[in-house]
């Protein structure tokens, strides 16, 4: 989302002459868009926040800015840790910034941050979109779970979708630029539409409308809450060849009084029933999660749980991540139940060697078969072109080939499985 986010800013940016530089050295204008997930990554927005002040004592005309969920966090206190600041501006700002840069230009120091979400056509304003095959939509925006642990609701604020047809619009300018693949965004994707009063909007039936667009494209969408997962969902799934077969659902805990801690609204047996109707429909999908270690509270029992899990549902690859007490939350007050730090990252240890395992685990079921894979990227090795792609399944696969280019769907035969990665051949 901070990506798709920031290709936004670069498109409004683009209207006023800025254009991106690659050497920061040789900007005007500094906007660095963060993350407030875990506190690592605000703490390395500050930093980068201290570098760029330097630099303006001997550059002083440079502005810079400070957007994403840190500074909608933290609001007027960023200019208390860094005054040289010029533009502070919210996760729901962006599209007032047309408005905010000019008064930049004029030297005046900005904050703009607000609860209430500009609304706004996304569609009239250009986007620049970093990657040259893959582009993303985000099609809703917050939160309504307040999952203990996180700080998404508090920064990026309820669940608010796009109309269908500023989507579907979207879309088909993406699909004419040339991009071969659309991944639709949410923090909770598959809550999409429940914000409208009409029954008939809903991921399942956007998929069905995305389908029948012209083009040679596929369509992914991420991140789906697993007890949102409706049965017309995964029918769509199944009906519409351009979707992917592949979700990614965090379930964050194997054991059930943690997700009860966690305030997610399923228990483990309900994520394994989830998994298994998934798994039934799809021989061959890849299902990918995301885990904490060391919630607030967990036994080692607890945490074992979590890694006979990720083995019994033999998931294809899991985001994982020390918790991390973040502001406003329910869990960052539990303090008297904090997990001493060591503990913690031991288990993250465990949880990423168990990942390590179960994904070699998940590739090799691949060796033998064709997958169906779009050209990413290519690299040259010892004289030889390889291309990089990814299958349907999301499934990184590294071929040989000179025929074919960035942006090509080839058949692939897989004929070597790694621990994060396979290699094939061509089939023709
Ligand atoms: S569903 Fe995801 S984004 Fe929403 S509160 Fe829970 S973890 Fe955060």
């Amino acid at each position: 989302m901070n990506k798709s986010d920031s290709e936004r800013i670069a498109g409004i940016l683009s209207h006023f002459g800025y254009i991106e530089t690659e050497n920061e050295k040789e900007a005007d204008l500094l906007i660095i868009n963060t993350c407030s997930i875990r506190q690592l990554s605000a703490d390395k927005a500050y930093s980068q926040l201290g570098v760029w002040g330097k630099m303006k004592k001997s550059k002083p005309h440079i502005k810079i800015g400070i957007c994403g969920c840190v500074a909608q966090q933290d609001k007027d206190n960023i200019r208390k840790r860094a005054p040289y600041v010029d533009l502070v501006f919210g996760t729901h700002n962006i599209y007032e910034l047309p408005s905010l840069i000019k008064r930049i230009e004029n030297d005046e120091k900005v904050c703009a941050i607000t609860n209430n979400p500009v609304i706004c056509n996304q569609n009239d304003f250009k986007i620049i979109r970093k990657n040259s095959v893959n582009a993303w939509i985000p099609i809703i925006e917050g939160c309504n779970n307040f999952c203990t642990y996180c700080v998404v609701p508090f920064t990026r604020g309820r669940e608010r979708s796009r109309k269908p047809e500023e989507i579907i619009k979207e879309a088909e300018n993406i699909i004419k630029e040339g991009f071969k693949e659309i991944t639709l965004l949410g923090q909770n994707v598959d809550s999409y539409g429940k914000d409208f009063n009409d029954n008939n909007i809903s991921l399942a039936n956007l998929l069905r409308e995305l389908n029948n667009l012209d083009g040679d494209f596929r369509i992914r969408f991420v991140t789906s809450y697993p007890s949102d997962i409706t049965d017309d969902l995964i029918d769509a799934v199944d009906e519409c060849e351009k979707v992917c077969k592949y979700f990614h659902i965090p379930m964050q805990s194997g054991n059930s009084r943690i997700l009860k801690e966690m305030n997610r609204r399923y228990t483990k047996e309900e994520y394994y029933s989830i998994v298994s109707k998934i798994r039934n429909r799809f021989p061959l999908v890849t299902i990918t999660s995301d885990f904490i270690a060391g919630f607030p509270g967990e036994t080692e029992e607890e945490f074992q749980d979590t890694l006979k899990a990720i083995d019994e549902l033999e998931l294809d690859y899991s985001n994982t991540a020390a918790y991390s007490p973040r502001a406003f939350t329910k869990a960052g007050k539990m303090t008297d139940k904090f997990i001493p730090e060591n503990i913690k990252y031991e288990r993250l240890e465990r949880l990423n060697e168990k990942n390590r395992e179960v994904c070699l685990k998940s590739n090799k079921k691949f060796e033998g078969k064709v997958l169906t894979v779009l050209v990413e990227g290519k690299t040259e090795k010892n004289g030889k072109l390889i291309l990089n792609s990814r299958a349907d399944n999301n499934k990184i696969v590294h071929f040989e080939s000179d025929k074919y280019d960035i942006g090509d769907f080839v058949n692939v035969k897989i004929t070597k499985a790694q621990t994060w990665c396979l290699y094939g051949d061509v089939k023709e």
